[in-house]
């Protein structure tokens, strides 16, 4: 009974919530996942960001005492720099980013913003400073405009447009009778997966965040929406701390830092020259990742 009960008590929390003006995303997502509660310490300060430098120092992590997940990560983010998580699925690289935005804590070691380890500040000030565009964007059954502003309830029209503008939705939004008043989600208009990760892309950019998060969808993008979310991507990160997850390793050979994770295991770091000159895991999946383009197959998971 308390089984039926519980999630049912919280979809209700859930609705009421939506219902208000001040929705937060982060919040439902943490109400719906049970996952053990995360705690301000009584004394905890806000996150004091300065340029965004973000460290994991000798991470280490289970979601289950039965399995290991994370063994000793270690790298170092620089402020303003870009960093690509590359490896095959499994390899714990979204893991990674629900650490950083404290959806878990670590079992050992530590992850620092500014030299500040994150478990000593508020949770509130630490995802604030955070903006994520997940692998699967949720779009709520509302207009446009209103998913986009979940990323900063207090936005203006004119920063809403900005946005837009930003992640190269506009074009797509001219087209729409309704434009950012069209409705979407189950009762309307179906997006494609492009189209979702503009939205959140949106999202993200009206949190002016200082540290960017970016989970490349699995799911085959066309080329054309590919390229025009990663021109858009290049353009809001520019000089703000940025970390992706790849899976298409010629959309990252301009980070400053890739970092290879292999079932759990940080394997090799460093930039796209220098680890092609290592000839070891990267070089490997490159290889392999051009022979695939060479055969012009359509853009599939390689890794
Ligand atoms: P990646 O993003 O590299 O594909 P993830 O970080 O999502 O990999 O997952 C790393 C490992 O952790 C996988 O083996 C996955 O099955 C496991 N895992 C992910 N989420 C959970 C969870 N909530 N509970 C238990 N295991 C999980
Ligand atoms: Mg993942």
């Amino acid at each position: 009974m308390m089984q039926l009960f519980l999630p049912l008590n919280l979809l209700g929390f859930v609705y009421r919530e939506m219902r208000g003006a001040m929705v937060n995303i982060e919040r439902m997502f943490d109400l719906l996942d049970q996952r053990p509660a995360i705690m301000d310490k009584p004394m905890a300060k806000p996150l004091a960001v300065q340029a965004g430098t973000v460290e994991f120092r000798n991470v280490e992590f289970a979601y289950t005492a039965e399995r290991s997940i994370l063994q000793n990560i270690s790298f170092t983010l620089q402020a303003g720099k870009k960093l690509a998580v590359v490896g095959s699925s499994g390899s714990g690289k979204s893991t990674l980013v629900r650490l950083l935005f404290r959806f878990y804590d670590v079992n050992a070691g530590a992850i620092l913003i500014d030299g500040q380890d994150i478990r000593e500040v508020t949770q509130h000030s630490l995802r604030g400073a955070i903006g994520i565009v997940p692998q699967d964007t949720v779009l709520f059954n509302a207009s446009i405009k209103d998913n986009i502003r979940y990323g900063n309830t207090e936005a203006s029209d004119a920063e809403i447009m900005e946005a837009v503008r930003l992640a190269h939705l506009q074009h797509f939004i001219q087209q729409l009778p309704l434009g950012l008043d069209t409705l979407v989600g189950e009762r309307g208009l179906k997006l494609s997966g492009g189209e979702k990760q503009r939205i959140a892309i949106a999202r993200a950019i009206l949190k002016r965040p200082s540290i960017l998060v970016f989970d490349e969808a699995t799911s085959s993008l066309d080329s054309h929406s590919e390229q025009s979310i990663m021109q858009a991507l290049r353009e809001i990160s520019v000089g703000i701390t940025s970390l992706a997850i790849a899976h298409r390793l010629s959309t990252i050979a301009d980070a400053d830092l890739i970092v290879v994770m292999e079932n759990g295991h940080l394997v090799e770091q460093g930039t796209h020259n220098e680890l092609l000159s290592r000839k070891g895991r990267y070089a490997g999946l490159w290889q392999a990742q051009q022979e695939n383009n060479r055969e012009s197959a359509p853009q599939v998971e390689t890794i």
